[in-house]
């Protein structure tokens, strides 16, 4: 160890999976000692199966890395241009998978694992953390399956109902894939003090024939089904709509697609029978959820499903949905954008516990949260990346851009950047309007790289 590190306080990162793997590697770099606490394999989750570092509990695609058209292929481009060991590793265990990145998942985490702890810099300590650390400088990443312990600890901080135990996602559609000549914009009774309040969500009007056609297609639609251990008592609180169907034709009528307090902007005089309600999903108005649309339906079933509802014919989806056992925080509420814990700044949290979903993202928040602890350590300032870039993007929606109280895990897409102007909307423009995001992000990025580089060497 060097002189320098030898009286660099340490940063301790919890879990050892995507996000603190990337934290600690991107820490170490910039000269920051540190020891990462990983329960496994003395404590094990229902979904992990070995004591490597950033094991691939599930599928083994990093999925798209088209870093011109996609969203998480910008994302790798990101991390690749800082350095980020997840994306090395990934390269170097790489599988044919024609656009997609595959890896050969064992070869992957043995990679990390070994990286990791051949450092001079990084510790590596084995066992649970259960109560939250009272001083020092800490990163929480512990991602979906945290501890039991630790969940209980944390949520005693947050308070329980800003700390959720499982995901029930409704899936989210881009606005400008929606067709208006269809829907029209109004809360039920036209609740709400400003015309903005009043005119709150989006709708959807079905006939009896058109509902009754979906019922079947949701009967009918093949479903995932729930891993071992995963299923928790959650189920009546958020009901996945196929079983509301299930439990009667009319029940989704009485719920989620009630057709009251609403009338038609387009046909004032056709009292529909059933709508379903969208409601805005992020501050810049470009993504909106489908109300109360929690699904347990295989993705392929969902895109098919939803596009025979009137005006999503054409609808492009941020995120499909889905109900998973997900430790995660409320982090529009919080976090700060340092991702510090606003009521114990010295607690940071990183990857998929922030509210981001996905093998790159959580990743992603390792490598930002990593690089933030290590420059406040340091005694440097490292704001957050600009919003333009993918990394700022994904940072700016957990840590604020997101809908506090619909708060749900997001993937990242290019629903969540800032707009450009002066290019075309719609499906005829998309091709040029995501080279403009990209192009856009990467010149960006690497400015705040350069940036952050430059603040290391002038002192
Ligand atoms: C069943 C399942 C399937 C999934 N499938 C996919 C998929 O196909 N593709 C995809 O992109 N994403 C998938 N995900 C999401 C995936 O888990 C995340 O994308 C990613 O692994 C999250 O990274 P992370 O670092 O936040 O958490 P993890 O990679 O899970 O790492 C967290 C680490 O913290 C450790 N830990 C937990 N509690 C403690 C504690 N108290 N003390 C010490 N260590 C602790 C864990 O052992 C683990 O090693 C899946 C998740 C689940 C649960």
């Amino acid at each position: 160890m060097s002189k320098r590190a030898e009286h660099t306080p340490e940063l301790h990162i919890i879990g050892g999976g995507m996000a603190g793997s990337e934290a600690a590697w991107q820490a170490v770099q910039m000269g920051v000692p540190v020891v990462i606490h990983e329960m496994r394999p003395q404590v094990e989750t229902f979904a992990h199966k070995t004591g490597d570092l950033a094991e691939m509990v599930c599928s083994n695609s990093f999925r798209s890395d088209d870093d011109e058209q996609n969203a998480v292929g910008l994302l790798h481009w990101e991390m690749r241009a800082a350095g980020g060991l997840i994306m090395e590793m990934a390269d170097a265990h790489s599988l044919p998978a024609g656009g997609a990145l595959a890896v050969d998942r064992d070869a992957f985490s043995a990679g990390v694992t070994e990286r990791l702890r051949a450092h001079p810099l990084v510790r590596v300590e084995e066992g649970e953390i259960s109560t939250l650390p009272e001083d020092g400088h800490w990163i929480i990443a512990t991602g979906p399956l945290t501890s039991e312990g630790l969940g209980q600890a944390i949520a005693a901080e947050t308070g329980k109902d800003a700390l959720a135990f499982f995901d029930a996602i409704a899936p989210i559609v881009y606005a400008d894939s929606l067709d208006m000549d269809v829907i029209w914009a109004q809360s039920r009774y036209d609740k709400g003090e400003t015309e903005e309040e009043q005119k709150a969500y989006l709708n959807c009007p079905m006939t009896k024939d058109q509902y009754e056609a979906f019922i079947d297609a949701l009967l009918a639609a093949d479903k995932t089904e729930f891993h071992e251990g995963e299923t928790a008592g959650y189920f009546d609180g958020c009901l996945p709509i196929e079983v509301m169907a299930e439990r009667g034709r009319e029940t989704l009528r009485h719920g989620p697609m009630k057709p009251v307090g609403l009338t038609n902007a387009h046909k004032p005089d056709q009292k529909a029978y059933a709508v379903i309600q969208l409601r805005r999903d992020n501050a810049l108005g470009t993504l909106y959820n489908i109300v109360g649309f929690q699904t347990k339906m295989k993705y392929g079933a969902q895109t098919e499903v939803f596009k025979t509802i009137p005006g999503m014919e054409n609808a492009r989806f941020a995120r499909l949905g889905g109900i998973h056992r997900n430790t995660f925080l409320n982090s529009p509420t919080l976090l700060d954008n340092q991702m510090r814990l606003r009521s114990r700044p010295h607690l940071r949290f990183a990857g998929q516990i922030t509210g981001v979903e996905g093998y790159v993202e959580s990743a992603a928040m390792g490598l930002l949260a990593g690089r933030m602890a290590a420059s406040e350590i340091l005694g440097r300032e490292l704001p957050a990346p600009p919003p333009e870039t993918a990394m700022g993007a994904l940072v700016n929606h957990i840590t604020g851009g997101a809908e506090a109280k619909t708060f749900q895990p997001m993937n990242v897409n290019f629903g969540l950047f800032p707009p450009l102007d002066g290019v075309r909307g719609g499906r005829r423009g998309r091709k040029e309007r995501y080279k403009g995001y990209t192009d856009r992000a990467k010149e960006l990025w690497q400015g705040w790289l350069d940036n952050a580089k430059a603040g290391e060497l002038t002192e």
